[in-house]
């Protein structure tokens, strides 16, 4: 058996998007390569359709009986063949596109037409209602290559786009995914299982060899590559990354965290990490939710410490992905001494704790000079021993208290804070679902504290800052504590 029974169950297949969400228009790739693509039209329209085709191996044929200038330049600067007389029906056969360009609504209407008559897809330069394609916007890398669409709802948006992916993607990058093409056959001979060559590619593009392959450094590229084809071949002996997820915003995962995430075969999510991040991972990963919510069933540790190490020794890569970061009350402690234990490999990756969240939602400077300078991290949680947490006593001596997990102790928390010397005055800012669309800002005093307990409309992670720091937030934005009081006057003031 390769796992449990009740993984299946869990391991939820990504959901079909909602009508609203597809696609009118399919993206497809057309083979040219010494096809003939036709172009009717004599003016700047077919310039550069002319021009854009002139980025594919198509065998271009301009049909019109009077070209321009421009027409001329784009036809010499390509290649093209001009044959120039009106289209005949001749020119379409074995034709795989024909694009209608003479400036003219009758005229473009007749080439669709008599496109379609052969069978031929056609595109009508600035008229959609008469096209079987749009033309994207395109990124050539050849043999790498890019196209966007936004249907024809935002044509700016999809020129925004192909400048942030040109910059992604550099002048040269064609040679290196020409490079990845030719290393194929030595992959294909040397490593076996599907397995091992997807490790092989998941590791390829950002490795070493991709710099030394840009800095003309070919031998070295390949020395990187064949390094890397003999760990793929090596038995895998399993992996487990333990990831953080950020606060829960997907654009604060960082880029290790996604890389991982890629290449993972499996992944175990705690249940405060939103599905959004859940689905960066690989798209064929298993996902298996093993808690923790406060009050839903949810996995003992011992037990999410057997399910890393049994799916690691079966030779998975495994990314236990956890809220924030996996360091902070994340119970990382146990899962990486079970690890070592066993000794299977493994690794941290740091993540955006909800502290910090927090203190960008709020603008709260959590060290602030002459007020605050030192930063206490805890838990509203085992505060019910006799002997006050050190924390406590801290709290009064210039320190900004981040509380995770203190909703529903708050009434002790602000009692414990009060007793170590704290005073009723020192403000407090609340955060629910930092980093989130959903992100609410509470603010009021160590006073108000016990209410954040009562509020039942409060249902969300929530984050408790504690100190004279939070003084000094942006709190424009934040809601009472305690609804029918104003935010407290000191605060105001
Ligand atoms: N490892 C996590 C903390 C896990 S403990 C981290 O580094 O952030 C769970 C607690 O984290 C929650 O009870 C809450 O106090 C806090 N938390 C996690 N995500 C949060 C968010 N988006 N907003 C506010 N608090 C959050």
């Amino acid at each position: 058996m390769r796992h449990p029974q009740n993984w299946s169950a869990q391991n939820r297949p990504a959901p079909k998007p909602p009508a609203r969400y597809r696609l009118d228009v399919f993206p497809a790739f057309h083979k040219v390569a010494g096809r003939r693509v036709v172009v009717v039209g004599g003016g700047e329209e077919a310039a550069a359709k002319v021009r854009l085709l002139g980025e594919s191996s198509a065998e271009i044929l301009v049909v019109t009986p009077r070209a321009e200038p421009v027409l001329h330049e784009a036809i010499a600067e390509v290649g093209a063949t001009h044959a120039a007389r009106a289209l005949r029906a001749d020119d379409l056969v074995g034709a795989v596109l024909a694009f209608a360009a003479t400036g003219e609504k009758e005229a473009d209407r007749k080439v669709v037409l008599a496109a379609r008559a052969r069978g031929v897809p056609a595109n009508a330069v600035d008229r959609p209602d008469l096209c079987d394609f749009y033309t994207p916007a395109l990124v050539n890398r050849a043999p790498l290559a890019v196209a966007i669409t936004t249907s024809g709802a935002a044509p700016v948006l999809a020129r925004r786009l192909r400048a942030r992916i040109e910059a992604m993607l550099p002048a040269g990058y064609g040679g290196f995914v020409a490079f990845a093409d030719a290393l194929r056959a030595r992959v294909q001979a040397h490593l076996a299982g599907a397995e091992a060559r997807r490790r092989f590619w998941g590791r390829f593009f950002d490795s070493a060899a991709a710099p030394l392959f840009f800095a003309g450094e070919v031998a070295g590229a390949k020395r990187e590559a064949e390094r890397l084809i003999e760990e793929a071949a090596s038995p895998s002996r399993g992996f487990v990354a333990l990831v953080g997820a950020g606060p829960g915003a997907e654009d604060l995962l960082t880029l290790r965290a996604q890389r991982h995430l890629q290449e993972a075969d499996i992944i175990f999510h705690d249940a405060l990490v939103p599905a959004s991040l859940v689905a960066q991972g690989r798209r064929d990963a298993e996902r298996v939710a093993v808690g923790k919510r406060k009050g839903c069933h949810s996995r003992s540790q011992e037990e999410i410490n057997r399910l890393l190490i049994d799916a690691a020794r079966a030779g998975k890569r495994v990314v236990r992905l956890k809220a924030g970061d996996p360091m902070v009350f994340g119970r990382a402690g146990e899962e990486l001494a079970a690890l070592r234990a066993c000794g299977i490999a493994h690794e941290v990756v740091p993540g955006v704790t909800a502290g910090l969240a927090a203190a960008a939602e709020l603008q709260l400077p959590l060290t602030l000079r002459g007020t605050a300078s030192s930063l206490v991290f805890t838990t509203g949680h085992g505060m019910h021993g006799e002997t006050l947490p050190d924390w406590a006593r801290l709290a009064t001596a210039g320190t900004t208290l981040c509380v995770y997990m203190g909703r529903s102790v708050a009434a002790g928390l602000a009692a414990r804070l009060a007793e170590a010397g704290l005073a009723g005055d020192t403000p407090v800012a609340v955060v629910e679902n930092a980093s989130r669309a959903e992100k609410r800002l509470l603010v009021g005093t160590l006073a108000d504290l016990p209410a954040l307990q009562r509020r039942d409309d409060i249902t969300g992670p929530t984050l408790v800052v504690i100190g004279e720091a939070v003084a000094a937030a942006a709190l424009e934005k934040a809601e009472p504590l305690i609804a029918e009081r104003k935010i407290a006057e000191r605060l105001a003031a």
